[in-house]
């Protein structure tokens, strides 16, 4: 079954006929087939992506994304503990709103949407601040798209010893990083970003000891981190709760097709060669993008809107869609654009296309 348009969107995204053809078979959870021979092996395959160092293990959590950024930090954050969300977006907004809900004591470092943090405000607030024990930051900030300094940034939290929980939702598995290495407790993505399956579940990588100590410490049953980890560790796979059994089976199809692209090296290649093909065609048609061209991700770019009185967005979205490509609302508080995605299954020579049908679809510069 072929999809009738490609969905340049930062997910859930356009996906591979192999990956959706993965979800054909009813699965038992109770089966060896399905907890040792997919989940197994998919929580052992994210830990390999994601570092080369040892001591991390990875869980999965049922629901969207954003499921699993409220079970980590619901479930990370002790009872005095105090975090600090560094927030130049929706997504780091999100995390302070989680905390909010949660009655976690949090302080907010907002630099604006097209700013990139600075390390030395963060170092400020961490020094002003001993009571703060953790730090949330976005890896790729998918409202704009613009990419966060996060290696400078978890360098001077480890520094002060705060535990980190990196949102890299949008950026793992299209950005080459060792979170070993950084020194990342915490990371956390999704089943339908860059690793290209469908939506239905998350997974958060974490350093095994600092996910230990989440026992006890959760907010919510059914996000609780740490009880989750433990039944599937414990039990070869198994999850807590009802499983997203297609979903997971696709995810598996999409790892194992990550691989035989040659990995995520080979993906970052293929979405920043989509993202500067994206950026020389839309400039050629006149449209400008938000950001400067320092900050951009290979993920994802806004474009300022058109001018023109004449402009709509929904109009330019639907002859955009009539001729195959469905692009993304901006999500900007203070300026009006688009977004354009540049992951999933999705090609340089699919960007040239769309380049060709934003110029038809430019209406309101053709003269009536
Ligand atoms: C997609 C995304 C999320 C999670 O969004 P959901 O809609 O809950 O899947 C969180 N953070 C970032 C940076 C994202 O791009």
């Amino acid at each position: 079954m072929q999809n009738e348009y490609l969905l340049l969107t930062p997910g859930p995204l356009s996906t591979s006929e192999t990956v959706r053809e993965a979800m054909l078979k009813d699965w038992c959870t109770w089966d060896d087939e399905y907890n040792k021979e997919i989940v197994e092996v998919i929580r052992r395959k994210l830990v390999t992506l994601a570092t080369k160092s040892a001591g991390y293990t990875s869980v999965l959590m049922q629901g969207s994304g954003t499921a699993s950024v409220e079970a980590t930090i619901g479930s990370a954050i002790p009872n005095d503990g105090k975090l600090l969300v560094v927030d130049n977006g929706a997504y780091g907004a999100r995390m302070a709103e989680i905390a909010d809900y949660l009655n976690i004591a949090c302080e907010v470092l907002a630099p604006g949407e097209t700013s990139q943090p600075s390390v030395q405000a963060v170092e400020e607030q961490l020094q002003r601040d001993s009571d703060i024990t953790h730090l949330a930051v976005v890896h790729c900030e998918t409202t704009t798209g613009i990419l966060n300094p996060i290696n400078e940034l978890i360098t001077i939290a480890k520094r002060y010893n705060k535990v980190v929980i990196l949102d890299a939702m949008s950026s793992f598995g299209g950005i080459t990083m060792d979170i070993g290495e950084m020194g990342v407790d915490f990371m956390i993505s999704s089943a339908n970003k860059c690793i290209q399956g469908v939506p239905g579940f998350g997974f958060v990588i974490a350093k095994q000891s600092e996910l230990e100590k989440c026992s006890g410490q959760a907010r919510s049953l059914s996000l609780d981190l740490y009880a989750q980890w433990k039944c599937m560790q414990d039990n070869h796979g198994k999850w807590r709760f009802t499983s997203p059994t297609h979903t997971v089976r696709a995810f598996y199809q999409a790892l194992l097709e990550l691989e035989s692209e040659g990995g995520i090296e080979a993906r970052e290649a293929r979405y920043t060669e989509n993202q500067r093909t994206l950026v020389q065609g839309m400039r050629s048609l006149g449209f400008t993008p938000l950001l400067n061209e320092e900050l951009h991700s290979p993920i994802i770019t806004s474009f300022y809107s058109p001018t023109h009185s004449d402009y709509q967005f929904k109009e330019f979205y639907n002859q955009l869609k009539n001729l195959g490509f469905v692009i993304y609302p901006g999500k900007v508080s203070n300026a009006d654009c688009f977004r354009i995605g540049n992951i999933g299954e999705v090609y340089p020579s699919d960007i040239k296309r769309l380049i060709g049908a934003v110029k038809k679809s430019m209406y309101w510069e053709i003269v009536k």
